[in-house]
């Protein structure tokens, strides 16, 4: 086992391309990180970084305290789980899972234990002799996870592992990924561009834009307290509320209607350099109807019309647009759909709300909402910060 420390780790393609900037990251020992992000964030590159399967342009790559930027693939001691799975068809799952073990030579009776060893780990045991054609996809993932324990590598690098499988297949092997993790204790580095994945899976999550990190921290931390818009957008499903708000005197003006400021918040809009012009971010689950909320409780209502309610059975996603407020930069449209498609307001912003499934709210009525005001963060509409 081993701690993987990036430090200052850039990667340029012959093109040109930058892919990754100088990133300084730290995994520990029996670590769980996930690298999460867009199309074209440079998590892959990264993880190939760590591979050795693309050399690192400038900075320091260390496995268990080692400079590896020169050192082979084969020589890292780490283990490759793709989405591919790349499992040889002509070889019994035994056979697939043996092969590394074959190639460096170690005594048959050892390989069978530690295939028998995997094989029970991964509830695979009734199906070694099996060829890869004759599993299911889940299954065959778990040859190819088979395929990387046996070795006992100092870490595991998965990349998209469960993205060719089903829904809920991908729900179920998320469990088992994670308890197997947690079982094994390997360092392990996961790559993925689905922020749910990300947040059930990991120790900690690494965010990614651009070939830049964004925000590391446990799921918690990146889902309560996103650094900026970008995060903030990102993480968490249905994304968060981006809606303009202006400061007032003793208030923040808001398409919902005025806000009034706490000690804090008052402290933090009339700094001197604080802007004016905000983005107020809520996520959906902070609302509520109005009529299910205990109104002694802290908090702002308001009444909107009511769009579509889309039932999911636990709960509704309700829809409102709200009219009004100032228009937001441009850039920071693009900012918030690359973080997922999150919606961002000009002159008429839609608010995404998810209430109790009690609710009796319809579309087109009038809807009286709570919002709970602990929870809305404020950025800088150009920097993209969280300020609060
Ligand atoms: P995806 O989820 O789509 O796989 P990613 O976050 O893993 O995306 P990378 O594959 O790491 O992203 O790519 C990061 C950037 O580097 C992209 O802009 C990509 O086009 C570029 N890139 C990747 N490989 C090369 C290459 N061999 N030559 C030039 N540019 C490359």
């Amino acid at each position: 086992m081993a701690d993987i420390v990036l430090d200052k780790v850039t990667k340029s393609f012959p093109d040109g391309t930058t892919a990754v900037h100088g990133i300084d990251l730290e995994i520990a020992d029996g670590e769980f990180v996930i690298l999460v992000g867009p199309s074209g964030c440079g998590k892959s590159t990264t993880l190939n970084m760590i591979a050795g399967l693309e050399d690192i342009t400038s900075g320091e790559l260390r496995i268990g305290g080692q400079r590896v930027n020169d050192r082979a693939p084969k020589d890292r001691d780490i283990a490759m789980v793709f989405q591919s799975y790349a499992l040889y068809p002509n070889m019994t799952v035994r056979e697939n899972m043996a092969f590394p073990l074959k190639l460096a030579k170690m005594a048959k009776e050892e390989i069978d234990r530690k295939v028998g060893e995997a094989a029970k780990v991964l509830e695979l045991t009734e199906h070694l002799d099996r060829k890869p054609a004759n599993l299911s996809g889940g299954q065959r993932q778990r040859v190819a996870m088979g395929r990387a324990i046996v070795r006992s590598p100092k870490a595991f690098l998965m990349d998209e592992p469960l993205s060719n499988l089903d829904a809920k297949l991908r729900v179920q092997m998320r469990t088992q990924v994670s308890r197997l993790q947690k079982q094994l204790g390997t360092t392990t580095v996961y790559v993925t561009h689905d922020q749910t994945e990300a947040m059930t899976l990991g120790d900690r999550v690494v965010v990614m834009r651009g070939g830049h990190l964004q925000q590391v921290g446990d799921p918690q931390t990146l889902y309560d307290r996103p650094v900026n818009l970008f995060v903030a957008g990102f993480i968490g499903s249905p994304s968060m509320n981006f809606l303009p708000a202006t400061v007032e005197e003793n208030a923040l003006r808001c398409p919902m209607g005025e806000l009034a400021l706490d000690d804090r918040l008052r402290r933090l809009l009339t700094a001197a350099d604080a802007p004016r012009q905000l983005v107020l971010g809520i996520r959906p689950e902070h609302f509520e109807d109005a009529a299910l909320v205990d109104q002694a409780g802290k908090g702002f209502t308001f009444t909107a019309p009511v769009d579509l309610v889309e039932s999911m059975g636990s709960d509704k996603y309700v829809y409102f647009s709200v009219e009004g407020g100032p228009a937001v930069a441009a850039d920071l449209e693009d900012l918030a759909a690359d973080a997922g498609g999150a919606d961002v307001p000009h002159d008429r912003a839609n608010l995404v709300t998810r209430l109790s499934a009690e609710s009796r709210v319809r579309g087109g009525q009038e809807a009286r909402i709570w919002m709970n005001v602990d929870k809305i963060h404020l950025f800088d509409p150009s920097s993209g910060r969280n300020i609060t």
